[in-house]
């Protein structure tokens, strides 16, 4: 058999249907690994650019049978089936997929870099991640997810929706 590695990933959405396109990209991660547990959505203004939808966001633990890069590119073909184009940084966006962690592991290629480099900096990656796994310790910054989130200056509003 095997081995299963425990991965977080982040769903999130700012174009269309933004409830729809997480739960449609929930369904297909969990045609390629088990999910293990999900956080509540989470809402927050989009950044980097004006003039967009708010994100909804929502964070998955996951058991996955794909080593990382096998993983993201299972991740990309996902985001591409629910229409993901990439043009511009920071554009409106369908549906995007990041590995935050995977296992503790610490991996830098060219096109993957776990953990996710932006975790600390984004409240709207750390709420959900303190809802699942507050007491993980980052692989590379040796501080626990909640420690992070104390630590973190990002000033854009979180908001936590109860189920919809
Ligand atoms: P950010 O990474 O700052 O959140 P983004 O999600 O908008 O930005 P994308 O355009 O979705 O960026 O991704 C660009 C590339 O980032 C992907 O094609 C992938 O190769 C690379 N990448 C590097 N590390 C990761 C990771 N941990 N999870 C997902 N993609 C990653
Ligand atoms: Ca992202
Ligand atoms: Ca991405």
């Amino acid at each position: 058999m095997k081995e299963n590695h425990t991965v977080i990933i982040l769903a999130g959405s700012n174009l269309g249907n933004r409830w729809e396109n997480i739960q449609d990209a929930i369904e297909l991660v969990s045609m390629i690994s088990r999910i293990e547990s999900k956080s509540s959505l989470y809402e927050t203004e989009a950044w980097g650019n004006e003039n967009q939808q708010s994100f909804l966001n929502q964070a998955l633990i996951i058991q996955s049978e794909f080593e990382a890069e096998a993983l993201l590119n299972e991740l990309l073909l996902i985001e591409n089936k629910l229409g993901r184009v990439r043009n511009r940084k920071w554009e409106p966006r369908v549906i995007d997929l990041d590995i935050l962690f995977f296992d503790d592991e610490i991996i830098q290629t060219s096109n993957l870099t776990v953990p996710h480099p932006e975790i600390q900096n984004r409240k709207f990656v750390l709420e959900p991640l303190c809802e699942l796994i507050p007491g993980f310790i980052h692989p590379v910054l040796k501080k626990s997810v909640l420690q992070l989130r104390t630590d973190c200056n990002d000033k854009l509003e979180v908001r936590k929706l109860n189920a919809l």
